[in-house]
Protein backbone atom coordinates (compact mmCIF):
# COMPACT_ATOMS: atom_id res chain seq x y z
CA UNK A 1 0.00 0.00 0.00
CA UNK A 2 1.46 3.50 -1.03
CA UNK A 3 1.33 6.18 2.00
CA UNK A 4 -1.63 8.63 1.87
CA UNK A 5 -1.18 11.42 -0.21
CA UNK A 6 -1.12 15.27 1.52
CA UNK A 7 -3.39 18.39 0.21
CA UNK A 8 -2.66 21.19 1.85
CA UNK A 9 -5.15 24.14 1.88
CA UNK A 10 -4.14 27.30 2.95
CA UNK A 11 -5.72 30.86 2.23
CA UNK A 12 -3.69 33.67 2.64
CA UNK A 13 -0.28 34.34 2.46
CA UNK A 14 0.77 37.56 3.83
CA UNK A 15 1.91 39.20 7.65
CA UNK A 16 -0.91 38.89 9.63
CA UNK A 17 -3.45 41.13 10.44
CA UNK A 18 -3.49 42.55 14.01
CA UNK A 19 -4.85 39.87 17.12
CA UNK A 20 -7.80 40.06 17.12
CA UNK A 21 -9.11 40.12 13.87
CA UNK A 22 -11.70 37.81 12.50
CA UNK A 23 -10.22 34.40 10.34
CA UNK A 24 -6.76 36.04 11.35
CA UNK A 25 -5.75 32.07 12.04
CA UNK A 26 -6.05 31.73 8.19
CA UNK A 27 -3.14 34.21 7.31
CA UNK A 28 0.00 32.10 7.06
CA UNK A 29 3.44 34.39 6.94
CA UNK A 30 5.52 34.16 3.83
CA UNK A 31 8.41 33.00 6.20
CA UNK A 32 6.12 30.58 7.84
CA UNK A 33 5.00 29.40 4.26
CA UNK A 34 8.90 29.20 3.54
CA UNK A 35 9.62 27.01 5.94
CA UNK A 36 7.03 24.76 5.52
CA UNK A 37 7.93 24.02 1.78
CA UNK A 38 11.65 23.65 2.54
CA UNK A 39 10.56 21.47 5.62
CA UNK A 40 8.42 19.06 3.02
CA UNK A 41 11.47 19.32 0.25
CA UNK A 42 14.18 18.15 2.97
CA UNK A 43 11.91 15.51 3.77
CA UNK A 44 11.95 14.44 -0.15
CA UNK A 45 8.31 15.74 -1.07
CA UNK A 46 7.41 17.55 -4.03
CA UNK A 47 4.50 20.06 -3.98
CA UNK A 48 2.15 19.72 -6.95
CA UNK A 49 -1.06 21.32 -8.24
CA UNK A 50 -3.93 19.65 -8.67
CA UNK A 51 -3.72 18.68 -12.16
CA UNK A 52 0.32 17.29 -11.50
CA UNK A 53 -1.04 15.04 -8.40
CA UNK A 54 -4.00 13.90 -10.55
CA UNK A 55 -2.20 10.52 -11.98
CA UNK A 56 -0.63 10.23 -8.19
CA UNK A 57 -3.96 10.33 -6.44
CA UNK A 58 -5.50 7.63 -9.28
CA UNK A 59 -2.25 5.45 -8.62
CA UNK A 60 -1.23 5.67 -11.85
CA UNK A 61 2.41 7.67 -10.49
CA UNK A 62 4.20 6.80 -7.80
CA UNK A 63 6.38 9.18 -5.43
CA UNK A 64 6.40 11.57 -2.07
CA UNK A 65 4.22 14.03 -3.40
CA UNK A 66 2.00 16.52 -1.41
CA UNK A 67 -0.74 19.19 -3.15
CA UNK A 68 -0.43 22.56 -2.62
CA UNK A 69 -3.96 24.73 -2.72
CA UNK A 70 -5.09 28.03 -2.31
CA UNK A 71 -8.75 28.87 -1.69
CA UNK A 72 -10.49 32.04 -2.42
CA UNK A 73 -7.57 33.19 -5.23
CA UNK A 74 -5.85 36.28 -3.05
CA UNK A 75 -3.29 38.78 -4.71
CA UNK A 76 -1.04 37.98 -2.00
CA UNK A 77 -0.72 34.26 -3.22
CA UNK A 78 1.03 35.62 -6.35
CA UNK A 79 2.75 38.70 -4.38
CA UNK A 80 4.15 36.29 -1.12
CA UNK A 81 3.15 32.54 -2.11
CA UNK A 82 4.71 32.55 -5.85
CA UNK A 83 8.36 33.25 -5.29
CA UNK A 84 8.73 30.87 -2.37
CA UNK A 85 6.74 27.97 -5.01
CA UNK A 86 9.32 28.77 -7.59
CA UNK A 87 12.05 28.65 -5.13
CA UNK A 88 11.33 25.40 -4.79
CA UNK A 89 9.94 24.31 -7.79
CA UNK A 90 6.46 23.59 -6.43
CA UNK A 91 3.44 24.01 -8.37
CA UNK A 92 -0.19 25.06 -7.03
CA UNK A 93 -3.49 24.70 -7.38
CA UNK A 94 -5.45 28.50 -6.60
CA UNK A 95 -9.36 28.37 -6.08
CA UNK A 96 -10.93 31.46 -7.60
CA UNK A 97 -14.11 33.01 -7.25
CA UNK A 98 -15.00 33.49 -11.04
CA UNK A 99 -17.55 36.67 -10.50
CA UNK A 100 -15.04 38.38 -7.69
CA UNK A 101 -12.16 38.32 -9.92
CA UNK A 102 -10.40 41.94 -9.31
CA UNK A 103 -12.63 42.47 -6.23
CA UNK A 104 -12.60 41.42 -2.44
CA UNK A 105 -13.32 38.72 -0.51
CA UNK A 106 -17.17 40.24 0.05
CA UNK A 107 -18.67 37.06 1.18
CA UNK A 108 -16.63 37.05 4.65
CA UNK A 109 -17.89 41.14 5.53
CA UNK A 110 -20.34 40.41 7.28
CA UNK A 111 -18.22 38.19 9.55
CA UNK A 112 -16.04 41.25 10.43
CA UNK A 113 -13.23 39.45 8.22
CA UNK A 114 -10.75 42.08 6.57
CA UNK A 115 -11.47 42.87 2.98
CA UNK A 116 -8.47 42.22 0.64
CA UNK A 117 -7.84 41.96 -2.72
CA UNK A 118 -8.80 39.47 -5.74
CA UNK A 119 -6.49 38.40 -8.29
CA UNK A 120 -7.44 40.22 -11.48
CA UNK A 121 -7.82 38.47 -14.49
CA UNK A 122 -3.95 39.73 -15.50
CA UNK A 123 -2.47 38.81 -12.32
CA UNK A 124 -4.61 35.12 -12.63
CA UNK A 125 -2.75 34.99 -16.32
CA UNK A 126 0.90 35.93 -14.31
CA UNK A 127 0.15 32.67 -12.06
CA UNK A 128 -0.37 30.33 -15.12
CA UNK A 129 2.39 31.57 -16.67
CA UNK A 130 4.88 31.10 -14.35
CA UNK A 131 3.71 27.69 -14.29
CA UNK A 132 0.70 27.44 -11.30
CA UNK A 133 -2.60 26.31 -11.69
CA UNK A 134 -5.72 28.09 -11.73
CA UNK A 135 -8.83 26.20 -10.23
CA UNK A 136 -12.68 26.95 -9.57
CA UNK A 137 -14.36 28.14 -6.78
CA UNK A 138 -17.82 28.28 -7.99
CA UNK A 139 -18.91 32.00 -9.10
CA UNK A 140 -19.65 33.69 -5.57
CA UNK A 141 -18.88 31.76 -2.69
CA UNK A 142 -22.30 30.61 -1.82
CA UNK A 143 -22.30 27.62 0.72
CA UNK A 144 -23.89 24.90 -1.94
CA UNK A 145 -25.81 22.79 0.24
CA UNK A 146 -28.07 25.85 0.87
CA UNK A 147 -28.91 26.21 -2.90
CA UNK A 148 -31.47 24.07 -4.94
CA UNK A 149 -30.28 21.82 -8.08
CA UNK A 150 -30.14 24.63 -10.65
CA UNK A 151 -28.67 27.28 -8.64
CA UNK A 152 -25.72 24.27 -7.83
CA UNK A 153 -25.01 24.09 -11.61
CA UNK A 154 -24.96 27.55 -12.50
CA UNK A 155 -22.31 28.18 -9.71
CA UNK A 156 -20.64 25.14 -10.63
CA UNK A 157 -20.08 24.94 -14.25
CA UNK A 158 -20.98 28.30 -15.47
CA UNK A 159 -17.86 29.52 -13.31
CA UNK A 160 -15.61 27.29 -14.97
CA UNK A 161 -16.84 29.30 -18.55
CA UNK A 162 -16.30 32.35 -16.87
CA UNK A 163 -12.45 31.62 -15.31
CA UNK A 164 -11.65 29.79 -18.98
CA UNK A 165 -13.04 33.41 -20.56
CA UNK A 166 -10.79 35.26 -18.40
CA UNK A 167 -7.40 32.88 -18.17
CA UNK A 168 -5.08 30.89 -21.10
CA UNK A 169 -4.64 27.64 -19.03
CA UNK A 170 -3.38 24.46 -20.98
CA UNK A 171 -6.47 22.33 -20.82
CA UNK A 172 -8.95 24.95 -19.09
CA UNK A 173 -10.25 24.87 -15.41
CA UNK A 174 -10.37 21.24 -14.28
CA UNK A 175 -10.21 21.62 -10.82
CA UNK A 176 -12.67 22.68 -8.11
CA UNK A 177 -13.10 23.35 -4.81
CA UNK A 178 -16.45 23.65 -2.48
CA UNK A 179 -16.97 26.83 -0.56
CA UNK A 180 -17.04 26.50 3.12
CA UNK A 181 -16.23 22.66 2.37
CA UNK A 182 -20.01 22.39 1.64
CA UNK A 183 -20.81 19.76 -0.72
CA UNK A 184 -23.78 17.32 -0.77
CA UNK A 185 -24.95 14.42 -3.78
CA UNK A 186 -26.21 17.59 -5.61
CA UNK A 187 -23.04 19.59 -5.70
CA UNK A 188 -20.73 16.29 -6.39
CA UNK A 189 -23.27 15.34 -9.14
CA UNK A 190 -23.33 19.26 -10.66
CA UNK A 191 -19.35 19.05 -10.69
CA UNK A 192 -18.90 15.69 -11.92
CA UNK A 193 -21.56 17.16 -14.69
CA UNK A 194 -19.34 20.44 -15.49
CA UNK A 195 -16.08 17.97 -16.01
CA UNK A 196 -13.78 18.28 -13.44
CA UNK A 197 -11.14 16.21 -12.32
CA UNK A 198 -11.01 16.47 -9.18
CA UNK A 199 -13.04 18.66 -6.34
CA UNK A 200 -11.53 18.94 -2.49
CA UNK A 201 -13.38 19.66 0.63
CA UNK A 202 -12.39 20.58 3.79
CA UNK A 203 -12.48 17.51 5.31
CA UNK A 204 -9.70 16.75 7.21
CA UNK A 205 -7.05 13.82 6.20
CA UNK A 206 -4.59 12.97 3.61
CA UNK A 207 -5.84 10.53 0.12
CA UNK A 208 -5.42 7.23 0.09
CA UNK A 209 -4.88 6.15 -3.88
CA UNK A 210 -8.65 6.39 -5.04
CA UNK A 211 -10.92 5.55 -7.46
CA UNK A 212 -12.66 8.04 -10.14
CA UNK A 213 -15.33 8.74 -7.91
CA UNK A 214 -13.55 9.69 -4.83
CA UNK A 215 -11.90 12.61 -6.70
CA UNK A 216 -14.82 14.88 -6.43
CA UNK A 217 -14.73 14.55 -2.27
CA UNK A 218 -11.07 14.86 -1.73
CA UNK A 219 -10.19 15.65 1.88
CA UNK A 220 -7.52 17.96 2.61
CA UNK A 221 -4.72 18.74 5.68
CA UNK A 222 -5.70 22.76 6.91
CA UNK A 223 -2.58 25.00 7.74
CA UNK A 224 -3.21 27.66 9.99
CA UNK A 225 -1.38 30.46 11.19
CA UNK A 226 -0.33 28.44 13.99
CA UNK A 227 1.00 25.32 12.16
CA UNK A 228 4.43 24.61 13.40
CA UNK A 229 7.01 22.44 11.07
CA UNK A 230 7.05 19.53 13.09
CA UNK A 231 2.88 19.71 13.16
CA UNK A 232 2.82 19.83 9.32
CA UNK A 233 4.99 17.04 9.31
CA UNK A 234 3.28 15.08 11.85
CA UNK A 235 -0.01 15.67 9.35
CA UNK A 236 2.03 14.62 6.52
CA UNK A 237 3.87 11.64 7.68
CA UNK A 238 2.05 10.11 10.78
CA UNK A 239 -0.52 7.17 10.58
CA UNK A 240 -2.81 8.73 13.20
CA UNK A 241 -5.22 12.00 12.16
CA UNK A 242 -5.90 9.75 8.82
CA UNK A 243 -9.65 9.99 8.75
CA UNK A 244 -11.39 9.77 5.49
CA UNK A 245 -14.02 11.89 4.30
CA UNK A 246 -17.32 10.59 3.17
CA UNK A 247 -17.06 8.21 0.14
CA UNK A 248 -13.32 7.76 0.32
CA UNK A 249 -12.47 4.06 -0.36
CA UNK A 250 -9.52 2.84 1.50
CA UNK A 251 -6.91 1.63 -1.20
ZN1 LIG B 1 -13.37 29.85 0.05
Amino acid sequence: MTAPIPILMYHQVDAPPPKGTPMRGLVVSPAAFARQMAMLRALGFTGMSMQHLLPYLTGQKKGRVFGITFDDGYENNLRCALPVLQRFGFSSTCYVVADRVGQCNDWDRERGVPQVPLMTAAQMQAWVDAGQEIGSHTLTHQDLPKLDLAQQRHEIADARLVLEALVRQPGGVRNFCYPYGGFDQGAVSCAREAGYDTATTTVRGRVNSCSNGDLLTLPRVLISRTTTCIHLALKCLSRYEDRRGPGLSSA
